[in-house]
């Protein structure tokens, strides 16, 4: 049987040539990297590396990034330890509350975390809405600013419907008119398409994840600009600058670095290789009745194609698809186990009994034509085939079964 994941914007399998980087740092480069000897000096090294892989892609200091474990750490070390210096003795409160703006779309690891703090009482938080194709409006962000706002943060690109918000457009809105508020892209799902230069997006905080980019699980990390104060969340040692205490996962950040310096040199030919196979996969199944794109037409990230399939639910489809071969999502993999309408689509609009028709193949470095043909026809079947069953589906108006080669 055909194995054809669709399913990279949930997670990716690690590059080769990323396991062999790491291997060494398992067994023959093993040392502490805080000790001074030989053995940790070497492990330190494989560090400082990484580091500067890492630096180059962002256009930044190797100083100003800091390891996680993931995107969600690094969101919460970036909004916590960021709204925590606001009460510190070098850093008086203002008048109020410090005052975040977010969207009603980002990954709950922003979402939980700034209302985390409002449950605290430390921050007052307004969640912006979007329009139809899960896009924030830079006017509706410029209306929202308050003289308490500390912080705003907004994602790169949707890991559900795949949407690019205009961060480099509110950049500059707020280092030309608001300099002293920090800003935060969630950029997890953006860095291996879309170009992360900090200085050219004018962000503060940047945080990304090693298991979107062909990087093993448990490793991602933050950057913070230079002169950004952001108290560390977790206690104990000086490691990372002070900023993130436990010893260092040596081998994952040394496969982080490979990571990155490999997505971004693959970046430009997979971004436009992967925009054609999307653009295939989205015309052939928006002309299927009752099948209908969300998010954008164009200026959507290439990996990412969506849908909201009628009379239909997502997590029939995306088994029967799983029995024929094929790894796809129902709304967000963080969903997956919870049977509630997904918050992005509510906010894009889209009534309740509609996203449970959701449907997201994400493409990635393995996907090939053939793939996409396959899934394409087996989407089709699967649909026919679920709908024929559907209490609510009138097959008189529907002419899926007429499309070919589907009985
Ligand atoms: N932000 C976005 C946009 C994501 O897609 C994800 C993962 O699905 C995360 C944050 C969380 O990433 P991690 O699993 O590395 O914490």
């Amino acid at each position: 049987m055909k194995s054809i994941y669709l399913d990279y914007a949930a997670t990716t399998p690690v590059d080769l040539s990323v396991i062999k980087k790491m291997q060494p740092f398992f067994d023959t480069i093993f040392g502490n990297p805080s000790e001074i000897h030989k053995w940790g000096a070497k492990a330190s090294e494989g560090i400082k590396n990484a580091r500067s892989q890492i630096s180059q892609a962002l256009n930044c200091n190797p100083t100003e990034i800091t390891y996680t474990s993931c995107a969600t750490e690094s969101i919460n070390l970036s909004h916590k330890g960021l709204i925590e210096a606001f009460s510190h003795p070098n850093h008086p409160i203002p008048p109020n509350l410090p005052h975040i703006i977010t969207s009603s779309i980002e990954h709950k690891a922003v979402l939980e975390t700034c209302k985390h703090l409002e449950k605290l009482g430390w921050a007052k938080v307004t969640y912006l809405p979007v329009d139809e194709y899960g896009l924030v409006s830079v006017a509706e962000v410029e209306k929202a600013i308050t003289p308490q706002t500390t912080l705003i943060s907004l994602m790169y690109v949707n890991n559900e419907v795949g949407t690019i918000q205009p961060i480099a457009e509110i950049g500059k809105l707020l280092k030309t008119k608001y300099p002293k508020i920090y800003f935060h892209t969630d950029a997890t799902q953006a860095l291996p398409y879309l170009d992360c230069d900090v200085k050219k997006l004018n962000v503060d905080l940047l945080s990304f994840t090693g298991h979107k980019i062909y990087a093993p699980k448990g490793i991602g990390g933050l950057y913070i600009k230079s002169g950004v104060p952001v108290i560390r969340q977790q206690d104990g040692g000086s490691q990372e600058n002070n900023l993130r205490a436990g010893t260092e996962s040596v081998p994952l950040i040394v496969g982080l670095g490979q990571a990155v310096e490999l997505v971004i040199k693959n970046r430009a030919k997979e971004s436009s290789r992967l925009k054609a196979l999307q653009k295939n996969l989205i015309s052939q199944l928006v002309i299927v009745p009752g099948i209908q794109l969300t998010g954008p037409k164009t200026n959507r990230a290439p990996h990412i194609a969506s849908f909201i399939v009628k009379d239909v639910e997502g997590e029939a489809m995306m088994l029967l698809l799983s029995d024929l071969g094929i790894a796809v999502s129902t709304g967000s993999a963080c969903n997956s186990q919870i049977l509630t309408s997904s918050h992005v689509l509510e906010a894009m609009g889209i009534k309740a009994e509609d996203s449970h028709g959701s449907l997201r193949l994400s493409l990635g470095k393995d996907t090939t034509k053939q793939d996409i043909e396959y899934a394409i026809s087996c989407v089709k079947k699967v649909v026919l085939n679920l709908r024929k069953m559907s209490p609510v589906f009138d097959e008189e108006e529907n002419a899926l079964s007429e499309v070919e080669g589907l009985h």
